[in-house]
């Protein structure tokens, strides 16, 4: 190891490394704060070259690399087990857009691209690119990819996934795969990039990605409304889908107990309405030239009783808040120490059997648990967590929690869900990813990971 520390210094340089305990300390607690894991060091290279370079001298090694973005993930799949012998690798100082091209819309950046920034340089060319999440301002584009995040905008515009169009990967041996093309259409042998999409870490080391931009979509109308039940809003949402089609760029259902803790948590966060419901739904729409389409096509519903109560965002400042209010809410929940977490996502279709069957599923194994319910309605996609009495012992919890969740996961899986939709599966959800992709499905993946890291020194641990 100390061989291995003073190559890997030689490498990245000074100032692209660090060995200083509390420098490390962010780096090594995953953003919940609830895992916690050690490293001799982080690196941090400048180039798909010097990445290349640690990765080679590690496998010469043997030593295991965690690829580190900017440490928001959700299930502690960027922090490095609690052996002290794996080597932190962060992307941070890879952090250039090498290249917009308007017309070709797409543009070429490195992976350690904060995601904000990636936006505002789309912005600045009168291109868009639609990802978002309540972690933009952090999170890095390598690590979006890495996790194949979802966030507010998938139902227009698929998830991280489907905004790829190339990308630079560095192999377990060191190999620099440079498969930065920006085609829409290539069906040139199997297509290597989506591999490496949502693989957290565990085949390759993304350095660079190009990816896909979209025209402005212009005007948008923002909304709040609020609602009477869950079902509502599935309702509502395949009622507006008629009438908006693809004009609905967000449409996300937020339970009050969620709105209360931001509203508690949250400094200045203010829902804008006199009364309180029992559910709310944030939506935004592309106008497409015509101001009143949203209120239009909300008076329509809103007549067949479906919402409660509207507010319709006067401006950009109005719209702001709207979304403050949404993405804070992680933020929110991590203050208020939520106690299970559920990402899980089922058919569209079956939204609405599932809200009614997993309310009176967890109503039979703990009617004092409360659901704590957001997401992304229009992906089939819920934040479905459950906080559980402050008054349970730990046993009790640890005991009552792994229960829940068992017979949450059952129920996704019965319908055909996933128990993973869009924040991975990193060391939380390892043994769920053997219960429920099991059999030849799992077999093929460890295929693949053998086949790709025959020394298991890519983020060893996770995912598999
Ligand atoms: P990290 O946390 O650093 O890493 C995540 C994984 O990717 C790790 O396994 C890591 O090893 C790997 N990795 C990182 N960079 C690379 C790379 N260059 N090459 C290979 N592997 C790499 N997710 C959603 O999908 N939708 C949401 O709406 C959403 N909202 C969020 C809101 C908040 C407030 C927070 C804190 C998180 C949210 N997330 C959401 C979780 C989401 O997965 C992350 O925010 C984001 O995608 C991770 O990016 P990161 O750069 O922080 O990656
Ligand atoms: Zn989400």
């Amino acid at each position: 190891m100390p061989t291995l520390i003073d190559q890997l210094k030689a490498i990245v340089g000074a100032g692209g490394w660090k060995t200083d305990p509390t420098e490390l300390q962010p780096h090594l607690t995953e953003w919940r704060g609830l895992v916690f894991g050690a490293t001799p060091i982080l690196v941090a290279p400048k180039s798909s070259k010097e990445v290349s370079e640690v990765v080679r001298a590690c496998a010469a090694a043997g030593v295991a690399i965690v690829p580190q973005g900017g440490n928001t993930g959700l299930c502690a799949g960027a922090v490095p087990d609690e052996s002290g012998e794996q080597v932190l690798l962060s992307m941070a100082r890879m952090n250039r857009i090498r290249d917009l091209d308007a017309s070709n819309y797409s543009m070429e950046v490195e992976a350690g691209c904060v995601l904000a920034d990636i936006q505002r340089a789309a912005s600045a060319a009168d291109r868009y690119f639609p990802l978002s999440l309540g972690a933009e301002g952090s999170c890095q584009i390598g690590g979006n990819l890495a996790t194949n995040a979802g966030g507010v905008n998938v139902i227009r515009y698929g998830t991280a996934r489907a905004l790829v169009l190339g990308l630079e990967v560095v192999l377990a041996d060191g190999t620099v795969l440079d498969g930065l093309r920006s085609l829409r259409k290539d069906t040139a042998g199997y297509d290597l990039k989506q591999l490496f999409v949502g693989s957290e870490g565990t085949l390759g080391i993304m350095t660079a990605a190009t990816l896909r931009l979209f025209p402005d979509p212009g005007e948008t109308a923002t909304a709040l409304l609020a609602l009477d039940g869950s079902v509502d809003a599935v309702l509502l949402l395949a009622k507006l889908r008629a009438s908006l089609a693809d004009r609905i760029e967000a449409f996300e259902l937020v339970a009050k107990r969620i709105f209360d803790l931001v509203e508690a948590h949250i400094p200045g966060a203010k829902l804008p309405f006199d009364e309180a419901y029992p559910w709310y739904v944030l939506i935004e729409t592309a106008t497409g030239g015509d101001p009143e389409l949203l209120e239009n096509a909300l008076s329509n519903a809103a007549d067949e009783s479906l919402i409660l109560d509207a507010v319709i965002a006067k401006n950009a400042t109005e719209a702001d808040n709207l979304w403050r209010l949404r993405h804070s809410i992680a933020e929110a929940e991590r203050h208020a120490g939520v106690g299970l977490k559920h990402d899980i996502s089922v058919p569209i279709g079956r939204m609405q059997e599932f809200l009614i069957r997993g309310e009176a599923r967890l109503a039979q194994l703990m009617p004092e648990a409360k659901l704590l319910v957001f997401g992304h309605v229009g992906d089939g996609n819920l934040h479905y967590n459950v906080a559980l009495p402050r008054t349970m012992t730990p046993d009790a919890l640890q005991a009552a929690g792994s229960r829940i969740t068992e017979a949450i996961y059952d129920l996704v899986a019965e319908m055909g869900g996933s128990f993973s939709a869009e924040h991975g599966v990193g060391r939380s959800k390892r043994s769920y990813l053997e219960k429920y992709r099991g059999g030849p499905e799992i077999d093929l993946m460890r295929r693949l990971k053998k086949a790709l890291d025959p020394q298991n020194i890519l983020n060893p641990g996770k995912v598999i």
